[in-house]
């Protein structure tokens, strides 16, 4: 029945000039997301509306799937698109289109016939009356309700006539691209995947970094971090994502400084590299998956001691989630069943049975003089050696 999507998205946050960029992004994205899908499909910017038309037979489950990804949409609309034949061959349209739609089920309706074509013969208001009449008169089940109907039937008359009455929520937010890039360091657990969609659906292109730590992790292990990228890019759009070898700088941060100050450390060079590699790709910030509290190095004073390293911001969009708003994101998002997967994490290897909780930030630079013979040259060799991998 539906050959057409009517996409709506939010009008009032991009008037102005700005417009066509928020626009075309949402475009782009779109047919991003349906090349995976069964079926050719064109889409197409028409005054003022986005349309997805299919051109071929297509999966209609996996394409509204596939378009309840795209940030920046509010809604999507199936459209049936009709050839204007006169109004009798509209009427009997709108009445069969009402049944397949709606069965016997008791509900109210109201008509919103919009007439962009002002050739069309009839007004809309006429024509309000006029098909919700005949729909009265074919469907004993359905009654008018204006002020709260179940369904709002839409008739929009423009070159062709564009029908459709059911509005299938979309995730928000904003376009992918229209809103700069951030790089998210991404590691195999619940938080950070959440922190990159949460970031990407204000219309943000990510990059990302994840520290691998052979032989301490294992390469199933990074499997799961490009496996993690790769659903985040079914929202986010390909995420290159650098593999950084980061065992050399463990074990000599492990042989140097003392063992419960490990992990802060450890955290600030990540830190240090990540934004190294955001200012390769052209970002504009970092994004981590950190929560107040919610580990030894996630304290206040932890956050202060790690943030103080990084001239870009930070962005940590899960700061005030606790774990369980976190996971209920993660479960809609479909990262959750991946994350949980039981692989080390180089963190968890080197951690002390007693990390600091309340680092204090000149003990913790006092203790990364003892790093300074080598540390800058095993960074340089971490950046230059690191592997990139295209994730979509
Ligand atoms: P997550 O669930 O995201 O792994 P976490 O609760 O395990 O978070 P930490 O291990 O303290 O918390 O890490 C805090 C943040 O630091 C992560 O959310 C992530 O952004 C970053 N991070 C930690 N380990 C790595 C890693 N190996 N590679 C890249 N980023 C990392
Ligand atoms: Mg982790």
């Amino acid at each position: 029945m539906f050959k057409a999507f009517l996409i709506k998205y939010a009008e009032i946050a991009i008037k102005g000039k700005n417009r066509y960029i928020f626009e075309d992004a949402l475009v782009d994205q779109i047919r991003h997301v349906l090349k995976e899908v069964d079926g050719e499909f064109r889409v197409v910017k028409e005054r003022g509306r986005i349309y997805v038309y299919a051109e071929s037979e297509f999966d209609y489950d996996e394409t509204v799937e596939a378009l309840k990804r795209v940030f920046g949409i509010f809604g999507i609309c199936p459209t049936v698109v009709l050839k204007d034949q006169g109004y009798e061959a509209l009427s009997k349209e709108v009445v069969s289109y009402v049944k397949n739609m709606y069965g016997d089920r008791e509900m109210t309706f109201k008509m919103d016939v919009r007439r962009v074509k002002k050739s069309y013969p009839m007004t809309s208001m006429e024509m309000n009356a006029e098909l919700g009449g005949d729909i009265l008169d074919a469907c004993p089940n359905m009654k008018v309700d204006v002020h709260e109907p179940d369904v709002l039937i839409h008739v929009e008359l423009r070159d062709k006539i564009y029908l459709y009455s059911e509005v299938i929520p979309g995730p928000g937010g904003m376009p992918v691209g229209t809103n700069g890039k951030a790089m998210l360091l991404l590691s195999g657990g619940i938080d950070s995947p959440v922190a990159g969609y949460m970031i990407a659906k204000r219309g943000v292109k990510i990059d990302a970094v994840y520290f691998h730590a052979p032989p301490y992790t294992s390469e199933r292990a990074k499997q799961k971090v490009v496996d993690l990228a790769k659903l985040v890019a079914k929202y986010s759009g390909p995420i290159h994502l650098h593999v950084v070898n980061f065992t050399d700088i463990q074990l000599y941060i492990y042989e140097k400084c003392p063992h419960e100050e490990l992990t802060i450390i450890m955290r600030r060079y990540m830190m240090k590299i990540a934004e190294a590699f955001a200012k390769q790709d052209g970002c504009l910030g970092l994004i981590t998956g950190e929560s107040i509290g919610q580990v030894a190095s996630q304290t206040m004073h932890s956050l202060a001691a790690t943030n103080e390293v990084c001239t870009m911001p930070v962005f940590r969009p899960v700061i005030g989630f606790d774990k369980q708003e976190i996971v209920d994101v993660a479960l809609k998002i479909n990262t959750y069943e991946t994350s949980i997967l039981p692989f080390e994490d180089c963190c968890t290897i080197f951690v002390a049975k007693h990390p600091v909780t309340k680092p204090n930030l000149k003990v913790i630079k006092r203790s990364e003089e003892n790093l300074q013979e080598k540390i800058d040259e095993m960074m340089a060799e971490a950046i230059e050696t690191a592997e990139t991998i295209v994730c979509e």
